[in-house]
């Protein structure tokens, strides 16, 4: 979409508003994952808002993983997401920020606030804390420790730093209102004691900041002008900007909501797919059938199709949930230009072409993509043996079936007419060969116009033709059944992997792990970048040819 004929959205709007009013010298965006899991579809949305407000304003754009919860951190995703990011081509300027970088300065704000008289140390266990918090109904209470002085709370929380307490013993909360409407409002905690070792900081630290408390400041420390982040923060947006201003931010950020981004029939949503990933339902965080960015790139899309999906998708502010086939349509109209189209045939059936000279072959020049002029031509060769699909014979065919049956003539693509005259089956009465003869005078290229054929089909030469393995998806869910099953447990499609032993074109040797390939007829293939070798080639399906998508 150009960007004249795309209108802008709600958060431009606020942007230009913004600038208009001369609130910001320059626009500064972020994207700040948790480093628990691999990115999905979903953050590719997040990364691409970010990343293009701050292009589209000339500002900048920050990647900072929020890395302020010492449990679950671990260095395999922080690798992979940096990995994803860059696939994206979301430019970052080359720093990744860590909020744990900002460890010191959040202990400064805490004391500050507590100089204030605006956070205390309070000695409730975790369940007297929920207790006292009162319901959406009834105001909470407030704890009894809730009125230390000054001094005394500067000294317990320095203990608290210095490893004097145990894990729980003590929190430092936020002095706010027990009896707000909103519950995030009510003396929240914002600091815990937690013996951890960090990823980053290691030992350094016993006592870790709240992420309600530490996400705002992460914002505020880096000029972020704009917080974007999905529906659920907007109830916690009150303390964000509560927390910012007691910190004494001149020009704190402003933290603006977005719908998240659901698809049809995928499983978004990290603790999801981890937990298909633990119970081995797919084959690790990548297996092609998920929608994690790692999965996707595997599958075979485009970070230019991913872009095309998010612009057509859109921004909103009320839920809502893609058709994935609106996905599919992207890559496929991203590939239609670029993949060369080949002849592969996935469910192998031998053609003998009896009236064929034994032992003889020849040479056939076919258009690398017919839509694309520059893509130029390459050779393939056609001898007596040659494979076709399966479903492309048929011994007793249904009405409007043009393809070969017994007594029918159809066009062998780039090659010549072949007429249909039987067939051969084993003992269990299985076709295991289609026999047929060719007539000369047809041959590509040679201007025959003598009669015409109602059907054109594929084919491979047996002879030098590349086994191959075809790994063909369907969604892993299944959703016209419902997405869960009675015992809420999601309802699998038992089809979503199909493999297959092909036989491809001589050609298709050359493809490299990654390389694009249209098999005509077929759709859209990509050589696997982890089990595929030079001697066991491997493709997965990106997308079959036909859509059931159609762009407004
Ligand atoms: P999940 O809900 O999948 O577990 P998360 O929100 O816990 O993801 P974070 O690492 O905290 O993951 O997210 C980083 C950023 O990505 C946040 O700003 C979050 O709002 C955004 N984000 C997460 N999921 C989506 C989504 N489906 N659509 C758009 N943005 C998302
Ligand atoms: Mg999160």
């Amino acid at each position: 979409m150009s960007e004249e004929t795309r209108s802008k959205n709600f958060i431009e709007n606020i942007i230009d508003k913004d600038l208009a009013e001369g609130k910001y010298e320059k626009i500064v965006t972020r994207f700040p994952p948790e480093p628990n899991g691999y990115l999905h579809i979903g953050h590719a949305k997040s990364i691409l808002l970010n990343y293009g407000i701050a292009q589209e304003y000339g500002g900048q754009f920050n990647f900072r993983f929020d890395d302020t919860n010492p449990t679950k951190e671990d260095e395999e995703f922080v690798n992979s997401i940096i990995e994803d990011i860059k696939w994206l081509g979301a430019d970052f300027g080359g720093k990744v920020l860590y909020a744990s970088d900002y460890f010191d300065k959040m202990y400064e704000v805490a004391i500050k606030l507590i100089k204030k008289g605006k956070a205390y140390v309070d000695d409730l266990s975790a369940q007297e804390i929920r207790e006292y918090r009162g319901t959406l109904t009834e105001p909470g209470k407030n704890s009894p420790y809730r009125d230390r002085s000054v001094e005394e709370n500067l000294k317990l929380f320095e203990e608290m730093k210095d490893g004097v307490y145990e894990d729980g013993a003590k929190v430092l909360r936020a002095k706010i209102d027990m009896a707000s409407p909103n519950i995030n409002m009510r003396d929240p905690v914002i600091y815990r004691i937690a013996r951890m070792t960090h990823h980053n900081t290691g030992d350094k630290w016993l006592i870790y900041p709240m992420y309600d408390f530490a996400h705002p400041l992460e914002d505020a420390f880096e000029g972020i002008t704009h917080s974007l982040c999905t529906l659920e923060f907007e109830d916690h947006r009150p303390l964000y900007d509560w927390v910012v201003q007691e910190a004494e931010f001149e020009n704190p950020p402003k933290q603006i909501e977005f719908a998240k981004l659901y698809l049809t029939n995928v499983v978004t949503g990290k603790r999801y797919i981890k937990k298909l990933v633990e119970d081995g339902v797919v084959d690790g965080w990548d297996d092609p059938r998920l929608v994690s960015l790692a999965a996707l790139r595997r599958r075979g899309f485009t970070p230019s199709s991913i872009k095309t999906f998010m612009e057509l998708s859109g921004i909103s502010k009320s839920q809502s949930s893609c058709d994935y086939a609106m996905l599919e349509y992207c890559i496929r109209e991203d590939l239609k230009p670029k993949a060369p189209r080949y002849m592969g045939v996935l469910r192998p059936l031998k053609l003998i072409i009896d009236n064929y000279p034994e032992g003889q072959t020849e040479e056939f020049e076919i258009e690398n993509n017919s839509d694309d002029p520059d893509a130029g031509m390459r050779k393939i060769t056609f001898s007596r043996e040659l494979y076709i699909e399966q479903d492309d014979f048929m011994e007793e065919p249904p009405k409007k079936y043009f393809r070969l049956f017994p007594g029918n003539e159809v066009r062998l693509k780039g090659a010549y007419f072949v007429k249909c005259t039987g067939c051969d089956k084993d003992a269990e009465g299985n076709i295991i060969a289609v026999h047929g003869t060719y007539d000369p005078e047809t041959r590509s290229g040679s201007g025959f116009e003598g009669r015409k054929v109602k059907g054109t089909i594929h084919w491979v030469n047996a002879a030098d033709a590349i086994d191959a393995e075809v790994r063909l998806y369907e969604n892993l869910i299944d959703e016209e059944k419902g997405k869960l099953n009675d015992d809420g447990t999601l309802n699998f499609n038992p089809n979503s992997l199909e493999v297959l032993e092909s036989k491809l074109e001589a050609a298709s040797a050359d493809f490299k792990p990654g390389d694009h390939v249209q098999f005509i007829r077929n759709g859209y293939f990509v050589v696997d970048t982890k089990d595929s070798t030079p001697d066991h080639m491997v493709f997965n399906r990106v997308v079959g040819l036909k859509s059931s998508y159609k762009p407004a």
